[in-house]
């Protein structure tokens, strides 16, 4: 098969490799899609630490495709059936992952004891074949695309957050800072469930507009407005219930603390590329709930897919940017340079 192999800091390369073979539990999907993001960025400069070495691994954590083969012991996929995946499976062994936490698993990057996150810790989905774990696979409802299940696991982090934050969003005032596709899939998410006002703040028009389509019942260019001043104005200046920061912008956590309302919540998905500083005290003082939460878990993505299945959330009109598996270093490109301001970048193997 066609395969994008990492050789080398920012050396990504489209080679032949063998097929893989499903193993016991495992499923071999013939890939029809997969998503790029950040994350790929920074695995291919700086390797994360349970990563495969360099001249044999194949990123890629946002795939989708069909059944192409069954490992032994599995029988609730059948081949044919279109999957959506969640790049985390956990070793279903420690404690956390006896919760469902397992995008927190005690065995993180340990292959041996079970674990694999897709595209990150094992091959993933920049190939014509990848393998996982059937715990890890969906079946894809008719109605919905691969565009849709490529931004499932997104939904699912969404979702993953409101869960940990008490879910309960419904007549709360919820202000999300980042229109990036997991900002906007939280848009829709919080929306699906009820929150109101849902207030969606960044700095590029047209994804505020894509916000705007998606759902959000207000957006706020914040090179035009003082983000903490607008928030403060739409709550009838209490702030937000609830502040969710999906930026990974430097500045971000203190205009969270900024505008979240006393006693409210700040949800933290972003991840920011150096250490942030931000008054805790204040935090406290106002005994505001800070949360953060990892990816997809507990049956997140599960949740996504009913709620895409029910038009609830789209993930589609997220997908701005499609490139073949051979045009995958002019995809990686389109992504660090944001030429054409790029939403959601894939790949169509
Ligand atoms: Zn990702
Ligand atoms: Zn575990």
């Amino acid at each position: 098969m066609r395969a994008a192999v990492l050789f080398g800091p920012d050396d990504l390369r489209v080679v032949d490799k063998p097929v893989p073979a499903p193993a016991a539990g495992e499923v071999l999907v013939k890939v029809a899609m997969c998503g790029t993001c950040g994350t790929d960025l920074k695995l291919q400069t700086h390797p994360f630490p349970n990563q495969p070495p360099f001249g044999q691994f194949t990123p890629g954590h946002e795939w989708t495709g069909t059944v192409a083969a069954l490992g032994e012991t599995v029988d609730e996929l059948a081949i044919g059936d279109r999957v959506a995946i969640e790049a985390h499976r956990g070793c279903g062994r420690c404690d956390n992952c006896v919760l469902g936490m397992y995008t927190a698993c005690l065995n993180y990057g340990n292959v041996a004891k079970g674990h694999r996150a897709s595209g990150m810790s094992v091959d993933g989905g920049f190939a014509e074949f990848a393998l996982h774990h059937v715990s890890s696979l969906y079946r894809l409802p008719d109605n919905l695309t691969w565009e849709d299940a490529v931004l499932v696991t997104t939904a699912g982090t969404s979702l993953y957050g409101l869960d940990a934050i008490g879910g309960y969003v419904a007549g709360q005032s919820v202000a999300i800072v980042g229109p990036g596709p997991v900002g906007l899939m939280t848009t829709q998410a919080c929306k699906a469930l009820g929150a109101d006002p849902v207030v969606l703040l960044g700095t590029r028009r047209s994804r505020l507009e894509l916000g705007q389509r998606l759902g959000a019942d207000c957006t706020i260019d914040v090179r035009s407005e003082d983000p903490v001043v607008a928030v403060r104005r739409i709550t009838h200046g209490l702030g937000a219930d609830v502040v969710i920061e999906a930026s990974g912008a430097m500045s971000a956590p203190q205009q969270a603390v900024e505008m979240v309302k006393r006693g409210g919540k700040i949800l933290f998905l972003g991840f920011y590329p150096a250490p942030v500083t931000f008054d805790l005290s204040a935090a406290i003082r106002d005994d505001v709930t800070l949360y953060t939460t990892r990816g997809e878990g507990a049956g997140a993505v599960r949740r996504a897919l009913s709620l895409a299945a029910q038009g609830r959330i789209r993930g589609r009109e997220l997908v701005t940017h499609r490139f073949g598996l051979e045009q995958i270093q002019e995809a990686f490109r389109v992504v660090r340079e944001r030429e054409g301001d790029p939403i959601k970048v894939v790949i169509v193997p």
